[in-house]
């Protein structure tokens, strides 16, 4: 979601006639755009703006400022604590900014500007589709720095697709904190399954992804969309955050163990050839040794193509901040999540390598030390070597080397996308 925002930001600065430099030394404006998902992201952000601070020393006319997750509705703090910074903007909050650009400029940039769809956009393109979080989750800090839900209206995010197709993208990911809630809190209550059906017919579009759902909101309809659309790669990330109901209760995640497994089995069902990938928070506090395991477990039954595991972080703000002791040790969080890691390694390694010998599909994303580099449809990244210009296409692949993290392959034959779909 970060990137989205500075992605969009930079489409307006652009559009204000300022380019991107290299180097933060060289800028007249340099933005810092921030997440304080936990605490060690938070630390990575106070070490930046010290480091830039005597930038702006240099040369005070240049204009510093800081973005996103660590702003919130009040920044008299912040203002304290970083006195070099020009101005503070909550998540997707650009008018500060702009303002202060537009009259060191001179101009009124409210005129200026029309679409934030980035101008030269590469091969896939995020596409922010609802801002804010309606739960509560007691662990999470976003809700309070990125504001309730807003669905963006459907056609809104339509005609904003249909540019970046015309500028070249052949992938979008729709992005929302809870991508599967969209629309419900629109006047004729769209859902995700509606949005996917109209991006589905955008002439061009190649395929179309979604990040990141909540189990709650996961219905048929999504289910049935991404089985049945062409377009709709078939990958969730449905994270799970714990395999214990009782921590799942006191994260206020309003599911249980068992409902998120039988989730699972009725996706698994439904779409064929779907990649799950998940969450998991290890040392939530008052986790114990049996509980942990729990997760592990569940790890184990999953067999998830991704299991993004992180050690529980106190922020400030949060109800389990207030209301609960952060009492797991840190070199026990750092055990569990070791542990988890190593689990979902092996589990990988085999999912990986049944894989060698297949033929896939991918959207070839650009070059990595001299070799292609793209994604198959249910987002495994994959290698291959070719003189070639493929970047955009829709290229098929033989695998012949499989890693827990990538796949290599050989190319069998390049696709005609609307060949391949008799469209
Ligand atoms: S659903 Fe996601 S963004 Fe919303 S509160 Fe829970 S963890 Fe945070």
């Amino acid at each position: 979601m970060n990137k989205a925002d500075s992605q969009r930001l930079g489409t307006a600065l652009e559009q204000l006639g300022l380019h991107a430099v290299d180097k933060a030394a060289d800028a007249d404006v340099i933005v810092l755009n921030s997440c304080v998902v936990r605490q060690s992201a938070e630390d990575k952000v106070v070490s930046h703006v010290g480091a830039i601070q005597p930038l702006k020393k240099q040369r005070p006319g240049r204009i510093l400022a800081l973005m996103g997750c660590m702003v919130g509705p009040k920044h008299d703090d912040l203002a304290r604590r970083f006195p070099q910074v020009d101005v503070f903007m909550r998540p997707q909050e650009y008018a500060p900014l702009l303002d202060l650009v537009g009259q060191s400029l001179g101009v009124d940039w409210e005129g200026c500007i029309g679409s934030l769809a980035p101008t030269e956009p590469d091969v896939t393109c995020y596409v922010p589709i609802i801002h804010g979080c309606d739960l509560m989750c007691t662990f999470c800090i976003i809700p309070y720095r990125r504001g309730r839900q807003v669905s963006r209206p459907i056609e809104e995010v339509v005609h904003e697709v249909e540019l970046l197709a015309t500028r070249g993208v052949k992938e979008v990911t729709v992005l929302g904190q809870t991508v599967d809630a969209y629309g419900n809190d629109l006047p004729d209550r769209p859902d995700l399954a509606d949005l996917m059906t109209r991006l589905n017919d955008i002439p061009g579009l190649h395929r179309i992804r979604f990040l990141t759902s909540h189990p709650s909101f996961m219905s048929d309809r999504i289910i049935e969309a991404v089985a049945n659309l062409p377009k709709v790669c078939e990958h969730i990330n449905l994270p799970v955050q714990a395999g214990d109901d009782e921590i799942l209760s006191r994260m206020r995640r309003p599911y249980t163990r068992a409902e998120y497994l039988d989730l699972v089995n009725h996706i698994r069902d439904s779409v064929s050839g779907v990649s799950l990938s998940t969450d998991i928070i290890v040392g939530f506090p008052g986790e114990t040794e049996e509980q942990y395991q729990r997760s592990l477990d569940l790890v184990a039954d999953l067999r998830a193509d991704k299991v993004h595991c992180a050690p529980y972080s106190s922020r400030p703000g949060t109800t389990a901040h207030r209301t609960m002791e952060d009492e797991v040790p840190h070199d026990e969080k750092t055990r569990r999540v070791k542990q988890l890691d190593q689990l979902q390694e092996s589990i990988l390694t085999e999912i990986n390598s049944a894989m060698v010998g297949q033929e896939v599909e991918i959207l070839v994303e650009g070059r990595r030390k001299g070799k292609w580099q793209g994604r198959t449809r249910s987002n495994k990244l994959v290698f291959f070597q070719s003189e070639g210009d493929y970047l955009g296409e829709l290229v098929n692949l033989t695998i012949n080397r499989a890693s827990p993290w990538s796949l290599q392959g050989e190319l069998v034959s390049e696709l005609s996308y609307l060949a391949s779909r008799g469209d």
